[in-house]
């Protein structure tokens, strides 16, 4: 009699989480951080939106594209594009 031992249980890939690259907190491989959605919507890119990155390196703000965001330069020290302007739409929010 043989017993046949099938190991570990199979199913155990589970790698589905998605990588988001627009929460806030994020920092990408350039040093460049999510602070968060403007809720603004893109001026050069149909159905994207916002964000609002801040430079670690100098601080400065400024907007980007959602798909932008994860290889973003600062336009301030990395010769990065200006990106997209940031409407101050969180004060339209405060209350
Ligand atoms: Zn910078």
């Amino acid at each position: 009699m043989k017993l046949t031992y099938t190991g570990v249980k199979g199913s155990g890939i589970k790698g589905g989480k998605r990588a988001v690259t627009t929460e806030p907190g994020f920092r990408n491989g350039r040093g460049q951080v999510v602070v968060g959605s403007t809720g603004a919507r893109s001026t050069s890119r149909a159905g994207q939106v916002i964000y609002r990155m801040r430079c670690s390196f100098c601080g400065l703000e400024y907007g980007a594209n959602g798909i932008d965001v994860h290889g973003r330069c600062c336009p301030g020290c990395q010769g990065g594009e200006t990106g997209e302007p940031l409407r101050e739409t969180e004060q339209a929010r405060l209350f």
